[in-house]
């Protein structure tokens, strides 16, 4: 059995995706467990490059911006289609309403995929174990209700922003957490996307407060490119990485 915890990234780009350029996704494994934490579009096919998706533990929705949960969807078709269901209802974490919103977009009597999922709603606090790993997710700073997640196997945190502009909570969240996956989807000097996204800086600042170990950068803002916002955020941290489609990263 694995030990430790290994985040694989399947995508990271905002705000659609691109030619193999998924949106947000990460899979994050641990013992006994797979979690596929953000569905964007484009993570799904990404997915089963890594894993047979029944093998899925669970799916953690952050909030219901497309490039989050844009592939909830084509999940959904994959648990109706399969016959006889693919595995036990999956587990699947969202904000308030997220199964009322998929059932609204499919085409199918909802009822139907309500008996292949273990619908729960997130609220700040809440705690749940998927198999070995712990899960704590907090209501973080955005546009809509959105959470940010702490995921540790006992041993090993791993933190994950979420969509979120800088505020307590996402310290909390990585507090000396090994590696924080923080989004950086504003760019300096547009005072739009602010406060609803972080800018490199401010994702170094919120990894320096909460005393993690490494920064890795995600979801960069496409007025940014790769080694400026390394450089921006290294000059707060000096452990910062940028995700990348493909890119794993073990903890233990
Ligand atoms: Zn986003």
């Amino acid at each position: 059995m694995h030990i430790g915890l290994t985040l694989t990234v399947l995508g990271t780009v905002t705000p659609y995706p691109q030619p193999d350029q998924p949106c947000s996704g990460y899979l994050i494994t641990g013992p006994g467990s797979a979690i596929l934490v953000d569905a964007g579009p484009g993570t799904f096919a990404e997915l089963q490059r890594y894993l047979d998706p029944r093998r899925l533990s669970a799916i953690w929705i952050s909030h219901m911006h497309p490039d989050h949960a844009g592939d909830l969807p084509a999940v959904a078709n994959w648990l109706l289609n399969s016959t006889p269901p693919a595995i036990p209802p999956l587990l699947i974490y969202g904000p308030a309403g997220w199964l009322e919103r998929l059932s609204a977009f499919l085409p199918s009597d909802p009822w139907l995929l309500a008996d292949r999922v273990q619908a729960h709603e997130l609220t700040d606090g809440h705690i749940t174990q998927v198999g070995e790993l712990l899960l704590t997710s907090y209501a973080v700073q955005h546009s809509v209700p959105s959470f940010g997640l702490r995921i540790t196997d006992g041993q090993h945190v791993l933190a994950y922003s979420g969509d979120s502009g800088p505020c307590e909570a996402l310290t909390t969240l990585a507090r000396h957490a090994d590696l924080f996956l923080c989004e950086a989807g504003a760019a300096e000097g547009n005072s739009l996307e602010r406060p609803s996204h972080c800018t490199p800086e401010d994702a170094a600042r919120m990894a320096q407060q909460a005393s993690a170990t490494q920064l890795l950068l995600t979801h960069l803002s496409p007025e940014v490119d790769t080694p400026t916002a390394r450089q921006q955020a290294q000059a707060t941290h000096p452990n910062v990485g940028v995700a990348r489609r493909g890119g794993v990263y073990r903890l233990g």
